[in-house]
């Protein structure tokens, strides 16, 4: 399982990108996106998922359906 971060929401704020324990984000084009081959979803390193905690705009990173 990762996350996602949906590209018609990202604002490319960039808040996400450093927070991710397994530099999973990383800018792709003129958003940021998640690689799922990296994303954990932060198990054993956080509670909770830290892009979605830190993205200011509600739903932008949510689990891969
Ligand atoms: S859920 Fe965690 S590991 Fe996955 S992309 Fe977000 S911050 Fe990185
Ligand atoms: S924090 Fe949210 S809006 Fe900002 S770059 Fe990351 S996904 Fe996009």
């Amino acid at each position: 399982m990762a996350f996602m971060i949906v590209p018609s929401l990202c604002t490319a704020c960039g808040a996400c990108e450093f927070e991710c324990p397994n530099s999973a984000i990383s800018v792709a084009g003129d958003v940021y996106a998640i690689d799922p081959d990296k994303c954990q979803e932060c198990k054993g390193e956080y509670d909770t998922q830290q892009c979605a905690k830190v993205c200011p705009i509600p739903n932008t990173c949510v689990p891969i359906p």
